[in-house]
């Protein structure tokens, strides 16, 4: 496996030589008991092997490989370099049927805290200037493993939707010192039709111009910059699981699959050309849910442009009324 940069759009492509033959799956390597199928613990909680709730261990077909450098090369105009990077799964439960939606809440921020114990070790290693970490559920959205997991993966660059944000937050913030996000907040709380669901620390709504239908953002009310650096102490990190879990409760009984996405801060750490001084006061952390109805999913098509047959004001609404 190699990474291939786009000349036009930037955004780099991992192409693999051939498709690698899909797991053996008679037993879910996932499940407690099976630990030996996974090759290396990178996080356990709590400590000790036998009755732990959340783990993380290395990806078992991962996109990216940890040894070694980038090997950053040219081919004529081209860029391409190896697959550098880290691939991890979070064991999101010991119970192979129990969906995070359907976990307490504090078994939910036991999986955040996973989440940030994990990015932040990642940030130490200058290699990667971007970890993202991510959530498939169901079929739909290419679920592979059928065990409740998240992934986190950790990269040499700077995944393209992220990097469109961070330069739109700094150019609005040079015109208007102002973080974007925390003015989008602003309106949204004081506008109350696309809000679905808000705590004293945390919001939810659906944004202005949804990708998809029920497309929802959940994001601190107060700026910050960084999700690990903020949802570092255990009130914070239950209060935002309550939210997170009651909106995917929401979510489910209209599409019960999704992508979820973190955005948080690049690796401050890693030198690059960009200019990111105004970076911790002009991007704002936030979680993105996309849900997936069969129906709608030709809405990406080749035009490039979103079709979205239902406006969020509705969306919104409706989520609010789930019971
Ligand atoms: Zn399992
Ligand atoms: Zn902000
Ligand atoms: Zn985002």
């Amino acid at each position: 496996m190699e990474l291939r940069k786009d000349p036009i759009t930037q955004s780099w492509v991992i192409q693999e030589e051939e498709k690698s033959a899909a797991l053996e799956t008679d037993k879910c390597p996932l499940c407690p008991g099976h630990e030996a199928l996974c090759p290396q613990t990178l996080y356990i909680q709590p400590l000790g092997q036998s009755n732990w709730q959340v783990r993380v261990v290395p990806h078992l077909r991962p996109l990216y490989r940890i040894e070694g450098d980038a090997q950053r090369e040219a081919e004529g105009i081209y860029d391409k370099m190896r697959n550098l990077g880290a691939h991890e799964i979070v064991v999101e439960h010991p119970n192979h049927n129990l969906p995070l939606s359907r976990q307490s809440e504090e078994h939910v921020a036991q999986v955040l805290q996973a989440y940030v114990a994990r990015c932040a070790d990642l940030k130490r290693d200058h290699r990667f200037r971007y970890i993202t970490v991510f959530r498939n559920q169901g079929m739909l959205a290419g679920q592979d493993l059928s065990h409740p997991h998240s992934e986190i993966t950790a990269t040499p660059f700077i995944p393209r939707r992220v990097g469109y944000e961070l330069r739109s937050c700094k150019r609005y913030f040079e015109m208007k010192e102002r973080c974007l996000l925390c003015d989008i907040v602003r309106q949204e709380l004081s506008q109350q039709v696309r809000v679905v669901e808000r705590n004293d620390w945390f919001v939810a709504f659906c944004p202005f111009a949804p990708r998809v239908p029920y497309e929802t953002w959940i994001l601190p009310i107060e700026h910050h910059v960084s999700f690990e650096e903020d949802l570092v102490n255990w009130d914070r990190q239950l209060l935002f699981a309550r939210l997170l879990r009651s909106i995917l409760h929401r979510l489910e009984s209209v599409a019960p699959a999704y992508h979820l996405v973190v955005h948080t801060s690049p690796n401050f750490a890693v030198k690059t050309d960009g200019d990111w001084q105004s970076l911790a006061e002009d991007y704002h952390w936030h979680f993105e849910i996309m849900p997936i109805l069969p129906s709608k999913s030709k809405s990406y098509s080749l035009k490039e442009v979103y079709y979205n047959s239902l406006l969020p004001e509705m969306a919104a609404g409706e989520l609010r009324n789930v019971v």
